[in-house]
C-alpha cells in the first residue's frame, strides 16, 4: 500500500512545527494532526524569547545559538517579526553583580559585556529604572511574539511547504508506524510525538519513564507604559534560575541573599523576564508550581508578587494589568530534552527545561536528521 504521506507530526506546538519545517525542507511530504485547530497550549502562551545565554552549558547552549540562527531564517521566509533582540540581565546586588562577572569570565559565550552606567540611563528606559547595581548585555536573544507567530508558521507551512494539516484530530492511540483518530487511522514510516505536556495522557510509561511533572506558571499582560524596550530584561531573581548561570559557584552567595530579600518570590518560583509587543503593551511574568494535579486557578498573591518584581525593576512605572493567564509544561529535574522511541520509527519528543522556544529549531533539526536524513534528500532552498 502506497502512504501518501513520509512524515506524521503529532502537535503544532513550537516542537511539532519545528520537526515539520525540517521534514519539509528535506523534501518530505508532511501530515500534521492536532486535536485542536490552532495552537493552545504552551508555544502561544509563553514568552516568545529565545533565551541563549542563559542556557545549560554543554549540549543545550549550542542548540539555542542553532535555534536562535534558525528562528532568524524563519522569520525572513515566513514573515515574523522579531519584536526585540539581545537582552539585559539586571543585577541590584554586589552578590548579583559577582554573578554576571563569574559569567563573563566562565561561559564559552563570546559577545556579552557589562553596560556602563550611562549607556542605560541614557535610554529611553533610563528613567523609569530603579537603583541598578549592574547590567549584563548578550546580543544573543531575539523575541517574536508567540500568539502571532505560531498560527503564521503553521499557515506558511500548509501554504508553501505542501505540509497537511488536519485539524480536531485528536490521536487516541499509536502503534508500529501508524496513529489512530477517532475518524482515521494514519500511516507513515516516522512519526514525531510533539504533545507538550499531554504526554501523559496518550503515553503515560513514558511521562513516567523520565519522571515528568506538570508546570503550572502565571502571566501577565501590562498596558504600554510610553516607553520602547529595546531588549528583553530579567534580574537578580532569573540568574538562579538559568542554568548558564545557576550553575556558577557565584550563584550560592546570591540564592542566599535572595532567600532573605525574597522569600515569597522564591518559594513561589517567581522570576522576572519582561518582554514588549509591538503595540507597546509588556509580557511579564512567571511562577513556577510543580506537580501532576497542579490546580487550574490563578493565586492573586503570585500575580502580586510578580508584579512587586516588576515595580522593584522598574519603580517608575505604575503597572496596569490588562491580561492574566496560565500555561504549563512538562518539566523534568533530569535531562533538558529528549526523543524517546514507542514503535519502530515512532518517536516522543519533548524539551522538559520550560525552554521549548529556544531549543526547539535545533532539536528538530538534529532528530529530522537522525532519523529521516539517511534517505538522502537535500535540504531546499526556501528563499534565502
Ligand atoms: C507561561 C510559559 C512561558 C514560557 N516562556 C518561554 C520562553 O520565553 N522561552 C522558551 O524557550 N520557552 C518558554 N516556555 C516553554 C515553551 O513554551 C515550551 O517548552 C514549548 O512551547 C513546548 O512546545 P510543545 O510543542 O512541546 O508543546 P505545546 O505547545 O503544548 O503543543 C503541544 C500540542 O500537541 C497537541 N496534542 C497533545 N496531545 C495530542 C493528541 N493526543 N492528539 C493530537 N494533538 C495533541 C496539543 O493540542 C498542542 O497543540 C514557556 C512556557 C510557558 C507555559
Amino acid at each position: 500500500m502506497t502512504k501518501p504521506y513520509d512524515v506524521i507530526v503529532v502537535g503544532v506546538g513550537i516542537l511539532g512545527l519545528a520537526h515539520a519545517w525540517h521534514a519539509a525542507r528535506m523534501g518530505y511530504k508532511v501530515l500534521m494532526l492536532d486535536t485542536t485547530a490552532s495552537a493552545q497550549g504552551a508555544s502561544v502562551r509563553n514568552f516568545g524569547f529565545v533565551t541563549v545565554t542563559g542556557q545549560r552549558p554543554g549540549e543545550d547552549l549550542p542548540m539555542a545559538v542553532r535555534s536562535a540562527a534558525i528562528w532568524k531564517e524563519v522569520s525572513e521566509v515566513v514573515g515574523i517579526s522579531i519584536e526585540q533582540t539581545g537582552a539585559w540581565f539586571v543585577a541590584h546586588s554586589a552578590a548579583s553583580e559577582a554573578v554576571l562577572k563569574a559569567y563573563l569570565r566562565e561561559s564559552s559565550m563570546t559577545g556579552c559585556c557589562l553596560l556602563a552606567p550611562e549607556d542605560w540611563q541614557q535610554q529611553p528606559v533610563g528613567p523609569f529604572l530603579g537603583e541598578i547595581q549592574a547590567i549584563l548585555h548578550s546580543p544573543h536573544e531575539l523575541r517574536i511574539n508567540p500568539r502571532e507567530g505560531i498560527p503564521k508558521l503553521l499557515q506558511w507551512l500548509c501554504e508553501h511547504a505542501g505540509v497537511h494539516f488536519e485539524p480536531s484530530a485528536h490521536v487516541q492511540t499509536v502503534g508500529d508506524g501508524w496513529v489512530q483518530t477517532p475518524g482515521a487511522c494514519y500511516q507513515a514510516d516516522h512519526v514525531f510525538l510533539c504533545l507538550g505536556d499531554r504526554l501523559q495522557a496518550l503515553l503515560p510509561e513514558v511521562w513516567r519513564a523520565f519522571e515528568l511533572r506538570r508546570c503550572m506558571l502565571q502571566m501577565l499582560r501590562l498596558e504600554p507604559i510610553g516607553v520602547r524596550l529595546d531588549h528583553p530584561m530579567l534580574t537578580d531573581l532569573s540568574l538562579i534560575r538559568y542554568p548558564g548561570f545557576a550553575t556558577l559557584q557565584e550563584t550560592q552567595a546570591l540564592r542566599a541573599e535572595l532567600t532573605e530579600t525574597y522569600p515569597r518570590h522564591l518559594e513561589e518560583g517567581v522570576h522576572l523576564i519582561v518582554v514588549q509587543d509591538a503595540d507597546g503593551s509588556l509580557v511579564v511574568g512567571d511562577s513556577h508550581a510543580y506537580g501532576d494535579d497542579v490546580v487550574p486557578f490563578r493565586r492573586e498573591e503570585v500575580d502580586q508578587l510578580i508584579l512587586d518584581a516588576f515595580k522593584d525593576l522598574m519603580p517608575g512605572c505604575r503597572p496596569v494589568v490588562s491580561e492574566r493567564w496560565l500555561g504549563t509544561y512538562a518539566s523534568s529535574a533530569g535531562p533538558s530534552w529528549f526523543i524517546e522511541p514507542v514503535w519502530p520509527g515512532v518517536h516522543a519528543v519533548q524539551v522538559t527545561s520550560g525552554a521549548g522556544m529556544s531549543l526547539a529549531f535545533g532539536l528538530a533539526e538534529k532528530n529530522v536528521q537522525a532519523c529521516l536524513g539517511k534517505l538522502g534528500k537535500t535540504p531546499k532552498n526556501w528563499g534565502n
